[in-house]
């Protein structure tokens, strides 16, 4: 009970609920960035599963790619909530909105030019490990992508990040590392 009424004074705050338009007739939901579903983590991690054996490594730029468009969504809508706040608490307000999503715990360490994040039972690495898909490396490209351009919109910088720890492949945690792109 009490962590239901956190997750509801978190988005009361943010007013993100009331951007919510149920329609049951037509079967929709929309929100400001367009309409949305639920999607269960399993239907995640098949796709990129089985789009990795079609197009190979390829899979993982895709999937980075999708991210940062997801990425661009979440930061919509949340644009009206950043007036007047640092970077900092940009980018720790937006992480927070994406644990409070179901994304996984989010952490954020800041240093000149890079930002690292840390999540705690990510949505990917923890389908992958439940649903019994292995993997050797790294899986949450799409997860990547997503936090790559919520640092860019906070920073205001172009930036690339890669995963350098991930639960998938015995970590605890899956850790990105997202810096600043150097200027040509
Ligand atoms: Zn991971």
């Amino acid at each position: 009970m009490e962590a239901k009424s956190a997750f509801k004074n978190f988005f009361n705050t943010l007013k993100i609920l009331q951007l919510i338009k149920f329609n049951p007739e037509k079967g929709k939901i929309e929100f400001s960035s367009g309409r949305i579903a639920f999607l269960g983590e399993d239907t995640l991690t098949l796709f990129q599963n089985e789009l990795e054996k079609i197009v190979g490594e390829n899979y993982k730029v895709l999937a980075y790619t999708i991210g940062k468009k997801l990425g661009l969504n979440f930061w919509k809508c949340l644009e009206k909530n950043f007036n007047g706040k640092t970077s900092e608490e940009k980018i720790k307000l937006a992480c927070k909105f994406v644990t409070y999503s179901g994304w996984g715990k989010h952490e954020v360490f800041l240093t000149k030019n890079q930002c690292t994040i840390r999540v705690y039972n990510s949505i990917i690495s923890n389908s992958y490990k439940n649903k019994h898909f292995n993997s050797d490396k790294p899986t949450c490209h799409l997860h990547c992508g997503l936090l790559v351009k919520l640092v860019e919109n906070a920073f205001g910088w172009e930036a690339e990040g890669k995963e350098t720890k991930c639960a998938s492949v015995e970590s605890k945690y899956c850790e990105f590392i997202i810096f600043r792109k150097k200027l040509i």
